[in-house]
């Protein structure tokens, strides 16, 4: 069956690095994780077949019922709004945490981390357009809170910084968010005498301006599986909520 996963993993793959090139960046120095967020374990196996190993998803549960039936050369980061109560099951499998995006939610990663031997890598994730309702830190507290948390939660390896700018159908209207995410990042690496290497920034629509803002870490799932229709993947036969 040719569902064409192979073949717009080529062309993400290719522009990524058109655009590395253009910002005279290596294309080394940015790794695509795939988003499969509701789409099935078969397409995270094709997309293995041809070269792809690290995926992103957004809910514990689904990567938790993905997992056994992908092959172990997978490596998965959780990429969504994790709740307290899913961060015992998060730490184990999820190479690095993109999305801690508050002081309250990483004290309680610091202590299930400490409890269970954990060490997990994470990114904070920053409100970089200001929205009041939005979720994540707040640019003006983030060196504060960033002091605070290299302070008092040792377990946490806190690796760089993650934004989701508003969502605009023109990519342009993303650069100026990414640009802010790298300024800001600049800005604690010299104040606090910390190395922040990640900025995981830019999706389907803005991959290549967020690399040339500087991205490390492409968060990309419709360019690569299409567009999502259900809400969740889920074994089949198996009801209940995920
Ligand atoms: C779903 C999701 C993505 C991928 O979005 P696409 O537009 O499908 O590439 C990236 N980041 C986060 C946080 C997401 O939830």
């Amino acid at each position: 069956m040719n569902t064409g996963i192979e073949e717009r993993l080529a062309e993400v793959r290719a522009r990524m690095a058109e655009a590395s090139r253009k910002a005279g960046r290596t294309p080394e120095a940015t790794e695509l994780v795939a988003v499969t967020k509701t789409h099935p374990p078969e397409a995270l196996q094709e997309a293995l077949a041809a070269g792809q190993t690290v995926f992103g998803e957004n809910r514990v549960q689904e990567a938790r019922a993905k997992m056994p039936l992908v092959s172990s050369r997978a490596r998965w980061h959780f990429i969504g709004r994790l709740q307290k109560n899913k961060v015992r099951q998060a730490l184990p499998i999820f190479e690095m945490l993109h999305s801690i995006d508050s002081l309250e939610l990483a004290r309680d990663v610091q202590r299930i981390a400490e409890e269970d031997g954990q060490r997990p890598r994470v990114l904070l994730e920053v409100n970089v357009a200001g929205e009041g309702s939005k979720i994540g830190f707040k640019p003006a507290a983030l060196e504060t809170e960033l002091e605070t948390l290299i302070a008092e939660m040792p377990r946490l390896e806190v690796l760089g910084l993650m934004a989701l700018p508003p969502f605009s159908p023109k990519a342009e209207d993303s650069r100026r968010y990414f640009a802010l995410l790298r300024t800001l990042r600049d800005a604690l690496q010299r104040e606090l005498n910390v190395g922040l290497p990640e900025l995981s920034m830019g999706m389907s629509g803005d991959y290549e301006v967020a690399i040339e803002e500087g991205a490390t870490l492409v968060r990309v799932g419709t360019a690569i599986f299409g567009e999502r229709k259900g809400k969740t993947w889920r074994p089949v036969g198996e009801p209940g909520d995920i």
